[in-house]
């Protein structure tokens, strides 16, 4: 693989990515809300994965800019990033048919929340977060440039950090000892590890 093939796969994965979130981003916008966490900070989060993972990177793909941090391209990594994008986009896509009318951009109840805990949603509680974290790693092993290539982790983990607490505690204020019972039988990114 050369460079412009790593790039071009990079771009076709967030492509492939909006067009999965598209449909569904639609019907979100439809279904009525009981709960909201905290709307001004939640929106403002989402700055950081989109300047880390598509902003910067984009900046990167289209400018070449920041040479500086430029670092020697390696076709095997490449491929790797490849590979893992397309992990992710598989589990980005069975995370939105799984979650269907629950899911949301923010943190938020919807009328008639269902709990999820089957599927993707068996092992780990948050696939659509280790979805984030795969699309990450796959832009850090496509792009040999050390800003462009590692913004997409600090983006997305700034938003993770902040954010899965307060989620699980929407949650268990839903659904009570329900979910406590599948916090404690499930991971919540990595099966198994963390
Ligand atoms: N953290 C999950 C979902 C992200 S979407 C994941 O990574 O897969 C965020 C919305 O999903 C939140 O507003 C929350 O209400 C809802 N949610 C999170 N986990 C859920 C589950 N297991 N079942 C149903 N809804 C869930």
């Amino acid at each position: 693989m050369t460079l412009f093939w790593a790039k071009l796969v990079w771009g076709l994965g967030v492509i492939g990515w909006f067009a999965i979130r598209h449909r569904h981003a639609r019907r979100s916008r439809r279904t009525p809300k009981v709960t909201r966490s905290d709307p001004a900070r939640d929106r403002a989060l989402l700055a950081f994965p989109l300047t880390g993972m598509c902003l910067i990177p984009g900046i990167y793909v289209f400018t070449g800019q920041p040479k500086f941090a430029d670092y020697h391209f390696q076709p095997a990594l490449a491929w790797a990033g490849a590979v893992v994008f397309a992990l992710s986009l598989w589990l980005f896509y069975r995370t939105h048919k799984e979650l269907g009318r629950n899911w949301s951009v923010t943190l938020e109840i919807r009328e008639q929340h269902t709990l999820v805990t089957s599927g993707v949603y068996r092992r780990v509680r948050h696939p659509m977060y280790s979805a984030f974290w795969l699309w990450a790693f796959a832009q850090a092993l496509l792009l040999p440039n050390w800003i462009a290539g590692l913004s997409g982790l600090v983006g997305f983990g700034i938003l993770f950090f902040l954010r899965v607490r307060h989620e699980e505690e929407l949650m268990i204020e839903t659904f009570g000892e329900d979910y406590r019972r599948y916090m404690a039988r499930t991971s919540r990114v990595v099966p198994g590890i963390y």
